[in-house]
């Protein structure tokens, strides 16, 4: 498809891919008010009107909750701590780990979190500034750079270590990143353990025009444009970067979970509601179309996804759907059934 199709504010992107005719917006602009008001409103409800894309409301904003560091090398805010019944009103989402930008010594010490399991679930790592460096019980291992997404399927069981890359430590320098936790529908929680290393130069890619900014698609798609990621179930994961004053609309499957992280800058949601730097915001399931506009330069990272509406049961490392499958995962990295990795 056409990544820098025209994008009307008032017509979603529905309207403009599938449909060659007049919106009521271009009629509006050909025709005399006059004229239209004469019709009655009723020129364009034939068989080819094309309906205006509802609008999803905002649920809550949540500001940034404090930080904490995992291990000594990721200064995180937990945003989900801080949203109450966040594992219903974020399914299939469990966790979002922030990183902004925080600028670290050089050193050559290991910064990071040593080994540890994980079960049911899968975990996405996004470096924006600075690498990481992971390696795993099943002998895999690798490095995840800036613009660089990994995405982990921990399934019936992993054991993990996740530190600063060296190169990157004995320099030093700004650290960005985000780790996202996606849940696993019952049938899929024990799935082997893989890897999807998803690189900056393999994600889709939709350039808006008049230099009004760029979304990278990593899962899902966007205006056509599909990302790399594989997902048990359906899940569109979008970087959206907007110039100052860009408008921008963001369509997504009534019915399903959508939030936005601000990572960087201000925008206006839907004309009314003012958000900037580390504002999370949740939208209601209801409706698709979120309509953006940039106050200065922003970057959002939107989330969403079907909620898989099964019960949801975390303990540490561990999602799964009950309390005694929770034991299980305990007494199973216990005694060795998820594999061993030294550090
Ligand atoms: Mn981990």
């Amino acid at each position: 498809m056409a990544p820098d199709r025209d994008r009307s504010p008032d017509a979603g992107p529905d309207a403009q891919a599938s449909r060659p005719i007049l919106t009521r917006r271009d009629v509006l602009a050909a025709v005399p008010a006059g004229i239209v008001l004469g019709l009655g409103g009723t020129a364009m409800a034939g068989p080819d009107a094309v309906a205006p894309v509802p609008a999803r409301r905002i649920d809550e904003v949540y500001t940034a909750p404090r930080f904490h560091w995992v291990g000594d090398g990721f200064r995180v805010a937990g945003y989900f701590n801080a949203i109450p019944d966040a594992l219903q009103r974020l399914d299939p989402f469990v966790l979002l780990d922030y990183a902004p930008e925080h600028a670290f010594a050089p050193t050559t010490a290991r910064r990071g979190v040593g080994p540890h399991p994980h079960r049911g679930f899968e975990t996405v790592t996004f470096a924006f500034q600075g690498s990481v460096a992971h390696h795993d019980s099943t002998g895999a291992g690798g490095v995840i750079g800036p613009g660089d997404v990994q995405w982990m399927t921990a399934g019936a069981g992993i054991l993990h270590a996740e530190y600063h890359e060296q190169g990157y430590g004995r320099r030093g320098g700004p650290f960005e990143m985000v780790q996202l936790w996606v849940n696993l529908p019952k049938a899929s929680k024990f799935h082997p353990p893989r890897y999807q290393p998803l690189t900056a130069a393999g994600m889709g890619r939709v350039t808006l025009p008049g230099g009004a900014g760029e979304v990278r698609v990593i899962a899902g798609e966007h205006l056509g444009v599909a990302g790399p990621a594989k997902t048990f179930t359906p899940i569109t994961i979008l970087d959206l970067s907007l110039a100052a004053g860009a408008r921008h609309d963001v369509n997504l499957p009534d019915g399903y979970t959508v939030a936005m992280l601000v990572m960087s800058g201000a925008a206006v949601i839907h004309g009314r509601r003012a958000v900037g730097q580390d504002d999370f915001v949740l939208f209601e399931r209801a409706g698709s179309r979120i309509s953006l506009a940039a106050t200065t330069a922003c970057r959002i990272l939107v989330l969403s996804g079907r909620p898989i509406g099964e019960p949801v049961v975390q303990h540490g490392p561990f999602v799964m759907n009950t309390r005694a499958e929770i034991d299980q995962a305990w007494r199973d990295y216990r005694s060795g059934k998820m594999g061993t990795l030294d550090d």
